[in-house]
Order: structure tokens, then C-alpha cells, then sequence
């Protein structure tokens, strides 16, 4: 871990503002709103209690939704003050002041400024300023006014270049990594940047071209890489292979080839499926398929169907691997996985890793979290990343802005 952390400063009196990941899925009804899944909260909680115990002030903001630069009622971080509140067994304020007027944000000071140590309080979505998405100077700066030390623990949102996640770290007089997010920078990051052998990554969901630099840069990592879901039906295509109409990707036959190639340089082996779950119809949205049969292994998908998961010698072959690795990676499902008839090759992945309790098992955001939540042993992983985008643009090896704007160590 390059970066400075929580753990690696002192914050005793300090006021601390913290950038979190409140996004959290609101259902409005009957004149109340429920937080449908609090899970994003409860992920922060180790960062807000900690800050309490050493007797910070603590400011915490984030976005909610998509409000475009203007303040919308359904998007207000109100009901989440008072969940968190509940969670922590103490009062969490909430701030309505708008920090871009000079004299509201003097008001938000002078509240800040009769804190006690180990406050909470919770400013209302920052999306709620035009400046936020933009970056702008001015909302970075009022933020930093705020607070002697910048927290971020949104991990989930340092993709992106905003005044909360970006601007306000080069303003503030300190700026560090959030527990939670410094456990996706050491997971995400150092483990997988000298992961323990064998490394097994497995990779599936829809497209090819959304996981290519993924794919490029872990075959510089990995012993294996098992590819299955949609995208394997490309890799299969550029490989003279029948697939009847299963998903692919025309103009990505060629990325597909350059990938098999160097895997083929780097000494990895890029397992494909070997056999497949087929259907006459699949039909997403009614969440229904027709007749299904598997094929048999290596044999051709036959014209008018389609590949919706992995057959059964696959998952052998994949699980086998898989129990001999020492490091793993998953992102992505094996097949369309939402749908029940579809869902036994992702389920029988999740498991495998849930059972090799002797490798570091990391999973990549998006679906896989929610396919290995399903299944059930979510808690038999090492580390579950809470980010989507964010997640894949770091396994890319990109550098993100809120993470490139925090204090070396
Ligand atoms: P991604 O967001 O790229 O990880 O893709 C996830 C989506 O890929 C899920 O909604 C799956 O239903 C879909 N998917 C996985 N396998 C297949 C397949 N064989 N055919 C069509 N869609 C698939």
C-alpha cells in the first residue's frame, strides 16, 4: 500500500471529513422511504467508528442517484442520517446548508466548529451541486474548508474525477485512504500484484470487449485463466468454432485472437468451455428460456441455439483448477445467471472458491458478488470488492483519480 491510511495518522480532536458510498437503493411508499439494502452503510461502519473511538469530528458526505446539479427530495440523504444512526446507537446531524453560498457554509462551519469529539454528521447529497460531477474548484474547495483531514472510503466512486472524490484531496491539508478502501487497494492491489502461485483468474459475463484490458493485463499475472459467459462464445467463434446464435462479438474476433496469442507468449493456460447449456429461446426480460439440452463436450452449438451457461464438464474442469489454486480472481458470471435454469455453472463457481479455504479468493464486483451472495457463502470469501466500475478500471491497471489524489505513504 502506497498510500497513506487512516491507520497511519492520528485524528484525536481532528475534524475529519469522510467521502463514503451512501448510494444505497431507496423504495419510496406511502409517504416513507425504506432502504431497501443497507449493505453500503454497514461497509463504512469500520472507518466511522474507528474515527469516533479516537475522537475525531466526523463530516461525511456522499452522493445519492443521479440528481443532475440540483437538489431532488427522492434523492436526499435524509433517511440514510437516520439509519445510521441506528446502526452506530448514536445521533448522526444532518446538514441542509449549502456549502456554495458564503453564508450558509459559514452557518455548516459554525456547527462543525461545536462539535463534540466523536460527532457524526452527514451533509446532504453532493450531487446536489452542478460542481460535484464537474470537478469544480470552488465545491472542492468549500469542502476542504471544512475539515483538517480528507478520508476517502469510497471506493466504489474513485473512478471518477468529482469535487468529493478528486478536487477536495488536493485542497485538504491531509488526504488518506478509508479503511474499506484501503482493504480494496491492498486486495485489489498488492495481492494480486504478487499473488501467491498457482493464480487462477476466472472471468465471464456478456462481453469481450469490456474485459479485454482485464484480460490483458492479468495474463501477465496469472498460471490460469478460465473464461466463461457470454464472452467465451466470441473466443469460440475466432476459434473456427459453431455457436449457433450465441452472444458474439463480430469486430472483437480479432481481440479475442490477440489475447489466445499471448496467453499462448506468457505461458498462461486460457481454458475455454467445453461444453454448454443450450436454448432454443431465451427470453431476459420474462426471465424465461425454451427446450435446453447440454452438448456434448467439444461438440458444435447447432444453428438457432444459443449458449446460456457452462455444461457440466466445464464445471468439473473449471472446479478442478479452481481447488488447486492459491490465489483467485472472479469476475463475471458463467451464463445468464438471473435466470434459475440458467444458473447452476455460476453457482457451481462460486461454491468451488467458497470451498478452497487454503487460497486468497477475491471477487470483482458487479454480478459475481451477487451470484456468490446467492449461493450462500459470501462469507467463506477472503475479499469481496464493492465496486463495479471502479473495480474493473483497477484490475485494468488504471490509476483512479481518488486513489492517484491521496498522500503517499
Ligand atoms: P458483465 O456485466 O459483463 O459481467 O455481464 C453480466 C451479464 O452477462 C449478466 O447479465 C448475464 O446474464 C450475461 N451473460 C452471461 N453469460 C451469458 C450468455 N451466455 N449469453 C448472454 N448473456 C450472458
Amino acid at each position: 500500500m502506497q498510500k497513506k491510511s487512516l491507520n497511519d495518522i492520528c485524528v484525536s480532536c481532528k475534524t475529519v471529513l469522510v467521502r463514503v458510498d451512501f448510494n444505497v437503493p431507496l423504495e419510496h411508499k406511502d409517504g416513507t422511504t425504506r432502504i431497501t439494502d443497507d449493505t453500503r452503510i454497514k461497509e463504512t461502519l469500520p472507518t466511522i467508528q474507528k474515527l469516533v473511538a479516537e475522537g475525531a469530528k466526523i463530516i461525511l458526505v456522499s452522493h445519492l442517484g443521479r440528481p443532475k446539479g440540483k437538489p431532488e427530495f427522492q434523492y436526499s440523504l435524509a433517511p440514510v442520517a437516520k439509519h445510521l444512526s441506528e446502526l452506530l446507537s448514536k445521533p448522526v446531524l444532518f446538514s441542509t446548508e449549502n456549502i456554495t453560498q458564503p453564508e450558509s457554509l459559514a452557518v455548516l462551519q459554525q456547527k462543525i466548529s461545536s462539535l463534540q469529539p466523536g460527532d457524526v454528521i452527514l451533509l446532504e447529497n453532493i450531487r446536489f451541486y452542478e460542481g460535484e460531477e464537474k470537478n469544480d474548484p470552488s465545491l472542492a474547495q468549500a469542502l476542504a474548508s471544512l475539515c483538517d483531514v480528507y478520508v476517502n472510503d469510497a471506493f466504489g466512486s474513485a473512478h471518477r474525477a468529482h469535487a468529493s472524490t478528486e478536487g477536495v484531496a488536493r485542497y485538504a491539508q491531509a488526504a488518506v485512504a478509508g479503511l474499506l478502501m484501503e482493504r480494496e487497494l491492498t486486495y485489489l492491489g498488492d495481492k494480486l500484484e504478487t499473488p501467491e502461485h498457482p493464480f487462477v483468474v476466472i472471468l465471464g459475463g456478456a462481453k469481450v470487449s469490456d474485459k479485454i484490458r482485464v484480460i490483458d493485463r492479468l495474463l501477465e499475472k496469472a498460471d490460469t485463466l478460465l473464461i466463461g459467459g457470454g464472452m467465451s462464445y466470441t473466443f469460440k467463434h475466432a476459434l473456427g468454432q459453431k455457436i449457433g446464435r450465441s452472444l458474439c462479438e463480430l469486430d472483437h474476433v480479432s481481440t479475442a485472437l490477440g489475447a489466445l496469442q499471448k496467453a499462448k507468449q506468457c505461458g498462461v493456460e486460457l481454458i475455454l468451455p467445453i461444453d454448454n447449456l443450450i436454448t432454443n429461446q431465451l427470453n431476459f426480460e420474462a426471465r424465461s428460456v425454451g427446450n435446453t439440452q447440454f452438448t456434448s463436450p467439444n461438440e458444435p452449438i447447432p444453428d438457432g441455439w444459443e449458449g446460456v451457461d457452462i455444461g457440466p464438464e466445464t464445471i468439473r474442469l473449471f472446479c478442478s483448477h479452481i481447488a488447486k489454486a492459491k490465489t483467485i480472481l472472479w469476475n463475471g458470471p458463467m451464463g445468464v445467471f438471473e435466470i434459475q435454469a440458467c444458473a447452476e455453472g455460476t453457482f457451481a463457481i462460486a461454491r468451488a472458491i467458497a470451498q478452497n479455504t487454503s487460497a486468497t479468493s477475491i471477487i470483482g464486483g458487479g454480478d459475481s458478488v451477487k451470484a456468490v451472495k446467492q449461493a450462500g457463502c459470501a462469507d467463506k470469501i477472503t475479499f469481496i470488492s464493492t465496486g463495479g466500475g471502479a473495480t474493473l478500471e483497477f484490475l485494468e491497471g488504471k490509476n483512479l483519480p481518488g486513489v492517484a489524489a491521496l498522500n503517499e505513504k
